[in-house]
């Protein structure tokens, strides 16, 4: 696609030389643009709601890095504790206090969280969490729900949101069969449909993973009667409730989507917004499952850079700055502020869109809505996304390259940056 409006010739050099280099060009396929069949554009640095690439172009950010960002890039509080831990060493391998501050301060956030274990990616924490539900309840099959990501272990890899969708992948080549057919899939929001994979699989079930609220298909919001539902029917049947809170935690509310939503599972995974930006997951939960995890039991589960005092320090300072008074209110209003300018502007516009936010996580689709869950997400208009998408990058807007991804909002983002981006938005609505 051509660019009309900035020039990105350094970033187009450099990710042809990385497509020889890598696999796609990147160490993450999402980031390469295919399903907006665009361009990726190469980045040097990042500061508060702004990202520069390679070319000198400023864009307004609502990745944030896939969620970590929540304060802002770069927070010169967060980089100034990273300096001082920095010159005592980047990797212990053993203990250090800084495990128990992080720890603490998970503990006394996320309801559900008695004991935790931190380790390097969502991906891993969910990994853990997979094995923990089977050697608690002694059974092997699990449930999970259609466009919910749990990163790319083999068990989570069916139907599995936005990264495989956009890229049409049913199913990864790769994932034996036999892995797969232990997790049983219902579309979200739908409590009868769990009830009856329930039914048909008695006391073979470990548990239901979910994210709370979903990112990974567009941004898409539960029932509460449906999340009241999955508390009350893994009880019922002696399984158990995982919130994949990786990308909701401390992002919806300080608590994540538990607090927001008053459902308490029994286990939850975490990542993104912990690491503060550094490479971080955790798993917790009720003090008898953790109990069981190894050498305190014997559910194995390891990791040479776990709990590394960087991402401990970035985890610790990105916390302290959210437990400041107003944070959450500020992510609702300048959400709620983004969404609801879009959807007039649309409307204004003659565009179907559908959209809505909680805290510091928003989504808009191209269609009439309502969206419930992944079936509805896919009707939306794809083509039109990737006008949208291409016309807002031009514009010095950076959204996420995917009709089926969330929309992050940071305390760094300004009413300022808000009315250039709704102002963006206006001219590319008008023009596709
Ligand atoms: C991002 C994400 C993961 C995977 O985390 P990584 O750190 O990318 O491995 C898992 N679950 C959810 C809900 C996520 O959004």
């Amino acid at each position: 696609m051509v660019n009309t409006t900035i020039r990105t010739t350094k970033s187009e050099q450099i990710f042809t030389a990385a497509q020889k280099l890598m696999p796609g060009g990147v160490n993450s396929p999402v980031r390469a643009f295919k399903s907006v069949q665009g361009q990726p554009i190469v980045f040097e640095r990042v500061k508060g709601a702004y990202i520069w690439d390679v070319d000198g172009n400023r864009y307004i950010d609502y990745i944030g890095s896939w969620g970590p960002a929540i304060c802002g890039h770069a927070h010169p509080e967060v980089i100034a504790v990273l300096h001082e831990t920095l010159e005592k060493g980047t990797s212990f391998g053993a203990p250090s206090v800084l495990e128990n501050v992080l720890a603490e301060m998970v503990i006394d956030a996320v309801p559900s969280i008695e004991m935790v274990r931190f380790v390097n990616s969502g991906t891993e924490a969910c990994m853990a969490v997979l094995r923990l539900m089977r050697a608690f309840t002694g059974r092997e099959k699990i449930i999970k729900f259609e466009g919910c990501y749990h990163g790319h272990a083999d068990n989570f890899l069916v139907k599995a949101g936005s990264g495989v969708a956009t890229l049409s992948l049913p199913d990864s080549p790769g994932v034996p069969k036999s892995v797969t057919n232990n997790t049983l899939i219902a579309p979200f929001n739908d409590l009868t449909a769990v009830k009856a994979l329930f039914e048909e699989n008695l006391n073979e079930i470990a548990g239901v993973i979910l994210e709370p609220v979903v990112g990974n298909a567009g941004f898409i919001t539960p029932n509460l009667e449906f999340l009241k539902g999955l508390r009350e029917l893994t009880q019922e049947h002696g399984a158990l409730l995982v919130f994949d809170e990786v990308m909701t935690g401390f992002r919806i509310a300080y608590g994540g989507a538990q607090e927001k939503f008053g459902v308490t599972p029994d286990l939850t995974t975490l990542g993104k917004v912990i690491g503060g930006g550094l490479p971080v997951g955790a798993y917790g939960g009720r003090l008898d499952i953790m109990s069981m995890v190894a050498p305190a039991g014997s559910v194995y589960q390891a990791g040479t850079l776990s709990g590394n005092p960087l991402a401990m320090t970035a985890g610790i300072k990105t916390l302290e700055l959210l437990q400041q008074p107003g944070t959450y209110e500020y992510l609702e209003h300048i959400s709620k502020k983004l969404v609801n300018g879009l959807l007039q502007i649309a409307e204004e516009t003659g565009h179907a869109v559908y959209g809505g936010h909680i805290g510091g996580m928003l989504g808009l689709f191209f269609n009439e809505g309502p969206i419930r869950n992944y079936q509805d997400s896919k009707k939306s208009d794809l083509v039109k996304f990737s006008r949208f998408h291409q016309g807002m990058l031009e514009r010095g807007i950076y959204l996420a390259p995917s009709q089926f991804e969330a929309w992050f909002s940071s305390l760094a983002h300004t009413e300022d940056d808000i009315a250039q981006t709704l102002a963006a938005a206006r001219d590319v609505l008008s023009r596709i």
